[in-house]
């Protein structure tokens, strides 16, 4: 996935605090192609104009579940800085190659989850047999003691799970009633799926030291006092101990943890702290030094876009 909007708003960045919580509001997607002239175009929800992270997740792509034949999911190799890309599929398959030796086929429920500190190029195909495909496109922000470390890539097939009556939640990344993911953690985070078997309500505790946001991800749901379509994303803000999710059946995700304290700046595949750190990452990546070739990829590396004329600005989180 790559966010090739430019964002060069110069705003002021206040100290962000973890005092009052911003009031709870329903974040809707905007439709954005992914780039080249056969597109597949997804719904992007997070940054969003008024939330740019929550927790350390800053960057929600959504799409699916329909994949027309002319447009199957075709990312080719790109690179990536200062991030974590997290794949997460509820239809198709996805294969991810990367620079650091991996080819790993994704499917609905497995976690592919990769680190890319100082630099780490990757591709993503649909499967030829993935007529839908169905899924969710994430990434979080490092913290600045783990931005410029040696970039790896993990992969779990089996997750924890439990069941809460006809809902049954997979622990994808951080904890939950008493269930931890393997996924490694740069900083305090969860992320959930609630898979509704059948149409109903499920009430769980959550931590009060983290933000949280709620998307309806293959189903429309009610969560806190909002009424959510598929694609949208409930922002819940920190403070509460206790979230009350209703929905038909399907799966809505739960992703969260303690507020960001540093300000971003997010260009196109990089996460960085300033105009240069971005500037630079392009640099390596236009003249081949950010990563290796990823491995077992015929297809040419896709070029960075030009950088905008004005200086790119870090933003608050929210
Ligand atoms: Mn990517």
């Amino acid at each position: 996935m790559s966010n090739v909007e430019a964002d060069p708003t110069e705003v002021d960045c206040p100290p962000s605090g973890r005092s009052e919580s911003p009031p709870p509001q329903t974040l809707k997607p905007r439709e954005v192609p992914l780039g080249g002239p056969r597109a597949m175009r997804v719904r992007r929800v997070l940054p969003h104009r008024q939330i740019r992270t929550i927790g350390p997740w800053c960057f929600v792509d959504h799409y699916g579940p329909e994949l027309a034949a002319e447009t199957p999911m075709v990312v080719p190799p790109h690179p990536h800085v200062g991030l974590q890309t997290l794949t997460w599929l509820m239809e198709g398959e996805v294969v991810h190659r990367d620079s650091v030796g991996s080819i790993q086929t994704v499917r609905p429920g497995e976690l592919s989850f990769m680190t890319a500190g100082h630099g780490i190029a990757h591709s993503e195909y649909s499967t030829p047999d993935s007529t839908r495909l169905f899924g969710v496109q994430f990434w979080l922000a490092l913290p600045s003691s783990d931005r410029n470390r040696e970039p790896f890539f993990e992969f779990h097939r089996d997750l924890p799970t439990t069941n809460l009556g006809p809902v049954t939640a997979t622990v994808i990344i951080g904890d939950f009633a008493g269930h931890t993911s393997p996924a490694s953690q740069s900083w305090p985070t969860v992320g959930i799926e609630f898979d509704f078997t059948e149409p109903g309500t499920v009430d769980i505790p959550i931590n009060p030291e983290f933000e949280h946001g709620v998307l309806a991800a293959s189903t429309r749901a009610e969560v806190a006092e909002a009424s959510l379509e598929i694609g949208d994303l409930e922002y819940l803000g920190w403070g509460q101990e206790n979230l009350r999710i209703t929905a038909d059946q399907g799966k809505v995700i739960l992703i969260g943890g303690a507020p960001f304290t540093e300000h971003l700046v997010m260009w196109w595949n990089f996460v960085g702290r300033s105009h240069e750190d971005i500037l630079q990452a392009r640099d390596r990546w236009m003249e081949g030094v950010l990563a290796p070739s990823v491995t077992d990829d015929p297809n040419a590396p896709l070029p960075a876009p030009e950088l905008p004329s004005v200086r790119l600005r870090p933003r608050p989180n929210r």
